[in-house]
């Protein structure tokens, strides 16, 4: 199975404790949002069900495919109740796991309760909990997954032995993130955090369909549409160094679509098609040639700190001119 990341020794150190079969019977696994924490969960209800001899989770056994497809009637996942305007793991809910945990075991070796986030534990849903986490059937493995174990009541925590996860190394962060294809700029912010990175880039995702889309409409407007483009727009790239050339990068997208366009290629902003054969047939050859010499030009002078509103504005008259030449 594809190896999961960081925590290395926290996760031998459970694995061995498994192989011993000397685990307590209701884990918090508590530590930074989008570390692994409830990945690590379901791998270990694998580990510990899983029918090879040996290299546990195998991944294939049927104990390891059922749990993978989340289909195993002795892997029960709680997640906090979403029809509530306060979401939180319920009474009721609490009532079907101990029910659940009093019938006869399915197949697995291991019957895994798995509380995610386990601070969504109401209090009556705890005290419907307590005497089964206190001494649950042979054969019971809880695991309350929780970024916030200060707010597990203390009933709860009294009940469970704490694994701490840490943040993930910037070694294991920046081979993850050129795994995953991801800017390696997010090392510092994700703070070691997977879960946080990906949030991050979504975020980056949906700033640069915004730029795009803004850029499309203000390209052929008159002046006073590019320059309200480029105040909104260097307003909302503001904080982010490495974003005062997002614009950039994205006329040259466009420009090398245009391309792509032309000489019969298909574009990556395939939605920007009708666009893009305008450009194409107006801009192509030198027209490109000379507004990506304009591009160089403009990174190179918000290298050297000019207003990025001035830059944008400078540039875009010139892809303006270019569109004219038609
Ligand atoms: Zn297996």
């Amino acid at each position: 199975m594809e190896p999961l990341l960081g925590n290395d020794q926290l996760r031998s150190r459970l694995s061995r404790a498994a192989a011993d079969r000397r685990l307590h019977h209701c884990f918090v696994f508590e530590g930074p949002e989008g570390v692994g924490k409830f990945s690590y969960a379901m791998r270990f209800a694998m580990e510990i069900n899983c029918l090879a001899a040996h290299d546990r989770p195998c991944g294939v056994c049927e104990q390891c495919r059922w749990i993978l497809a989340g289909t195993h009637p002795d892997v029960i996942v709680v997640t906090p109740d979403a029809e509530r305007a306060t979401p939180i793991i319920s009474a009721a809910q609490a009532r079907e796991i101990v029910n659940a945990l009093y019938l006869q075991r399915h197949s697995a070796r291991y019957r895994v309760v798995i509380l995610s986030p386990a601070d969504a534990l109401g209090e009556e849903a705890a005290n419907i909990l307590l005497k089964t986490l206190e001494e649950p059937p042979i054969g019971t493995q809880f695991i309350l997954v929780t970024a916030r174990p200060a707010s597990l009541l203390q009933t709860v925590r009294s009940r469970s032995q704490r694994v701490r996860f840490g943040p993930l190394s910037s070694v294991e962060m920046s081979a993850w993130l050129a795994k995953k294809g991801l800017d390696s700029g997010l090392i510092v912010a994700a703070g070691g955090s997977p879960g946080r990175a990906i949030a991050l880039a979504e975020g980056e995702a949906a700033v640069r369909a915004e730029v795009l889309d803004a850029l499309c409409r203000a390209i052929g407007q008159p002046l006073h549409a590019l320059f309200s483009f480029s105040e909104a727009t260097s307003k909302k790239l503001e904080g982010g160094s490495e974003r005062g050339d997002l614009v950039l990068q994205m006329l040259e997208e466009l420009l090398a679509d245009a391309v792509a366009v032309a000489s019969g290629r298909a574009p990556v902003h395939v939605d920007r098609l009708p666009m893009l054969g305008r450009w194409s047939s107006v801009l192509w050859p030198s027209g490109i040639g000379r507004l990506q010499v304009e591009i160089g030009l403009a990174r190179e002078r918000l290298r050297l700190n000019v207003a990025p509103r001035i830059v944008i504005e400078a540039l875009l008259a010139h892809v303006n001119l270019e569109l004219q030449h038609a």
